[in-house]
């Protein structure tokens, strides 16, 4: 039983992207505004059979999850995302430690990182906007610093008839908005293999949410020029 509506939009996305969730290759997901936990008990079903972890953050409390380590605070304030990125980046390098034995010890990425944040909505539109702005922002930078990076030579593989492309994923709710189109233009475009927008038909048509589905991190395009 999910906790939230909002499930069913993750696992419709996850549908028709497979590579967000992937059992096989998905290890690490962090779940950005994350209660009551509808996402995180679809992320951690899917990745069940692997060895996949997830971590999840919101300012509100969350019923735990096997699976799931949560994070109680506000992901706008930078305490909080340094101590999420710590505890990632800690529990990565653990196991890579195991793994590889005596081998090089480095901070492997994040595999997919969503965000389902949103305020509730004012109703006053250049607010509303404005608040969505700043969360997709915040996001969008943390994803930056976390992603797991496409290797150079890494090409797009194809997978069930599907394209997969190397590098982590974000996944992003946004109000949609010119401005928001702009910020995804600037933003997420050249940073990614492939950004698409889905209006998973779970959403209610009448809402502004909408979700990018950034697909393949390929780190700052300054560097790769
Ligand atoms: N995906 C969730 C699920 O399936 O259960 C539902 C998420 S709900 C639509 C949006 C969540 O974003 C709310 O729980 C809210 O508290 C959270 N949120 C909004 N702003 C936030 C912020 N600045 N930091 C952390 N969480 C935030």
């Amino acid at each position: 039983v999910y906790r939230s509506r909002s499930s069913f939009k993750l696992l419709s996305l996850s549908k028709t992207h497979p590579s967000i969730l992937n059992p096989s290759t998905t290890r690490s997901v962090v779940d950005l505004g994350a209660a009551p936990g509808g996402w995180c008990q679809v992320a951690s079903n899917l990745l069940k059979k692997g060895r996949g972890k997830v971590w999840a953050v919101d300012i509100l409390g969350m019923e735990p999850i096997p699976g799931v380590e949560f994070i109680k605070g506000d992901f706008l304030s930078e305490e909080v995302r340094d101590s999420l990125k710590a505890r990632v980046q800690e529990s990565q390098l653990g196991q890579q430690r195991v793994e590889d034995g005596a081998g090089e010890v480095g901070f492997r990425g994040i595999d997919t990182v969503l965000s389902d944040m949103m305020a509730p909505m004012t109703g006053i539109r250049i607010r509303d906007i404005g608040i969505s702005l700043q969360l997709c922002t915040a996001a969008t930078i943390f994803a930056r610093d976390v992603l797991r990076k496409a290797k150079g030579g890494e090409e797009v593989r194809k997978e069930g008839g599907k394209k997969v492309y190397p590098g982590g994923n974000l996944v992003m709710k946004f109000f949609a908005h010119p401005d928001l189109d702009e910020f995804r233009k600037l933003e997420l475009d050249p940073w990614f293999g492939k950004v698409v927008v889905e209006k998973p038909k779970e959403s209610r048509s009448e809402s502004s949410e909408a979700y990018w589905v950034c697909l393949g991190f390929k780190g700052d395009p300054d560097d790769l020029r």
